[in-house]
């Protein structure tokens, strides 16, 4: 069976079961146990896919491909390089609803969520074409006569591209296309949950024409072949998404080697909401930012931290408007929020539950699973607002990864900005107020990556740095300009053409 083989499209009841598998050195092949695993929709449990399990073996051949195309690639004129990148673009646009209606039967989200995700791949992609033609470095004064002086970015090499379910999509092309642009080769490791999308991407970049061994694709259980492509001499960075318990054993494991690790790793997000705030904007913000993707995006709000003077209101309004949220298959038009993407990440969720009431917080609405009719079959959970919450409780300082929010009353902005930067992450945050002051400081004081004012905390466009402070990261960005700074290292050139020997620092002070 071939993997480039596509599930027709229409709902789901007319999609074929495909069998997905690697990409390695330009040839489609399958894992060398021999086995397979299965992709689930988790709105209902059917198998959507088999997928190939790779061995130590698989990351071996998929490391040794991306070793020998480097040279050429790295020669290949950067423009040319940004022709295939446009290409590939195009074709995501082309297969833009079929990529939507896919990604959500592969992980949850509603469809109108999977294209607001493929185009943020498309918008990347597009962005990092155009850097074919720019990648700028500087030319300044050399401070000795005859002298040249310059910077140019080199690619870093064999990158690991690892990445989880969330964004299907998008994530990868914020690793993959900044990699490529810039001359590296890559193996990408996606999510087991999340193997087709993956293949999507890698086949689009195929037909865009991106040389073999150029982008490598290893499917299988991150246990089973993360530890071995990370710890890889053939693998010069790892750039990851997804756990901070993950980063942080790649972290341990990577250190030896000296080899490049860049980090996205977890959210502790907070919607701030003051007294002067519009507190209906406000409200619009916080059901989008909350309960978007399932609560699943890394910069969810799972916090609101609401000026004792809106708090009832806000609360009250909340409530409401969660009580007329619908459940169901993403791909039903009358759905609002859709499945948790697994069984574990959904029995996670509702762990909290007991969490937060033992704590003394209150569950103002939600706070269960669906166990009747077709719901039950699926991996859902209620949403769900928790009132009551203190700053220190555990469902205000740990990333639960779900359709869950938890509203902690403050009384000053000073007391709103120490709430907010009181836990270990600091990836997103924003503030609704109409105090122009107000905002300034919120921007100033803020410990987080992303800051908003008057939005939610979800929305970031792919022209700006995405990435955070503490443990959110290691200090590294993707997207934007950023991004390049992530994939490539800087290389100083001084050309002296003066025939002689000059010394920097010395000859330059006499005279
Ligand atoms: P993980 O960190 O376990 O997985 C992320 C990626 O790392 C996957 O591709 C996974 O592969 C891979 N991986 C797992 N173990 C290793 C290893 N030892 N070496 C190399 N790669 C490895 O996150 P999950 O997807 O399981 O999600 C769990 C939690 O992570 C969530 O509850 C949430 O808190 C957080 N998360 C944060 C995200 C963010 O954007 N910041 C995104 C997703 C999750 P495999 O899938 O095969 O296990």
């Amino acid at each position: 069976m071939s993997v480039g083989l596509r599930a027709p499209r229409g709902d789901t009841s007319d999609v074929a079961i495909t069998h997905l598998r690697n990409y390695i050195d330009g040839k489609w092949v399958d894992g060398s146990s021999g086995e397979s695993f299965e992709n689930l929709d988790p709105a209902n449990g059917e198998i959507i896919a088999t997928v190939t399990k790779s061995t130590t073996a698989d990351v071996d051949a998929a490391v040794d491909a991306a070793r020998r195309a480097l040279d050429a690639w790295r020669k290949f004129p950067a423009p040319k390089r940004g022709e295939i990148l446009y290409r590939a673009a195009e074709i995501m646009l082309r297969r833009k609803e079929e990529l939507a209606r896919e990604m959500t039967r592969e992980m949850g989200k509603v469809v109108a969520e999977a294209r607001g995700d493929v185009q943020e791949g498309i918008d990347m992609t597009y962005y990092m074409a155009g850097e074919g033609r720019r990648q700028f470095g500087d030319v300044v004064p050399a401070e000795l006569p005859n002298k040249w002086a310059m910077s140019v970015r080199h690619p870093i090499g064999v990158i690991a591209a690892i990445t989880p379910w969330n964004f299907p999509f998008a994530i990868p092309t914020w690793k993959i296309m900044p990699a490529v642009i810039l001359g590296n080769t890559v193996v990408f490791k996606p999510a087991s949950y999340t193997p087709m999308l993956a293949v999507r991407l890698v086949e689009i970049l195929e037909e865009a024409g991106l040389p073999k061994g150029v982008l490598n694709l290893v499917l299988g259980g991150g246990g089973d072949i993360g530890d071995h492509l990370v710890q890889h001499p053939g693998v010069d960075m790892v750039s990851f998404t997804g756990s901070t318990e993950t980063g942080a054993h790649i972290n341990q494991i990577a250190a030896p080697s000296l080899k490049r690790v860049s980090f996205e790793l977890g959210g502790k997000n907070a919607i701030l909401v003051m007294d002067d705030a519009d507190v209906d904007l406000s409200l619009e913000g916080i059901v989008w930012s909350a309960f978007g993707t399932t609560g699943q995006r890394c910069t969810a709000a799972s916090r609101v931290i609401a000026h004792r003077g809106v708090a009832d209101q806000l609360t009250d309004k909340l409530v409401e408007r969660v009580r007329k949220l619908r459940l169901g298959h993403g791909l039903e038009p009358t759905t609002d929020v859709g499945p948790v993407v697994s069984k574990a990440q959904v029995e996670k969720v509702a762990s909290f539950m007991p969490i937060a009431e033992k704590e003394g917080a209150v569950i103002a609405i939600g706070g269960k699973r669906p166990s009747t009719g077709a719901l039950a079959k699926g991996f859902f959970h209620e949403p769900t607002v928790l009132v009551d919450v203190k700053p220190n409780m555990r469902v205000a300082q740990e990333e639960i990864f779900g359709p869950v929010t938890a509203i902690i009353e403050v009384g000053s902005l000073d007391e709103a900005i120490g709430v907010l930067n009181s836990v270990k992450y600091g990836l997103s945050s924003s503030i609704y107020t109409r105090d122009v002051n107000k905002a300034f400081r919120f921007m100033r004081d803020a410990e987080t990556g992303i800051v908003y004012v008057n939005a939610g905390t979800i929305g970031a466009e792919i022209q700006l740095p995405f990435g955070g402070m503490k443990a959110t990261g290691n200090g590294h960005r993707e997207a934007g300009r950023a991004g390049l700074d992530t994939f490539s290292e800087w290389k100083s050139i001084y050309v002296d053409f003066s025939g002689k020997l000059q010394r920097a620092q010395i000859d330059t002070n006499n005279g």
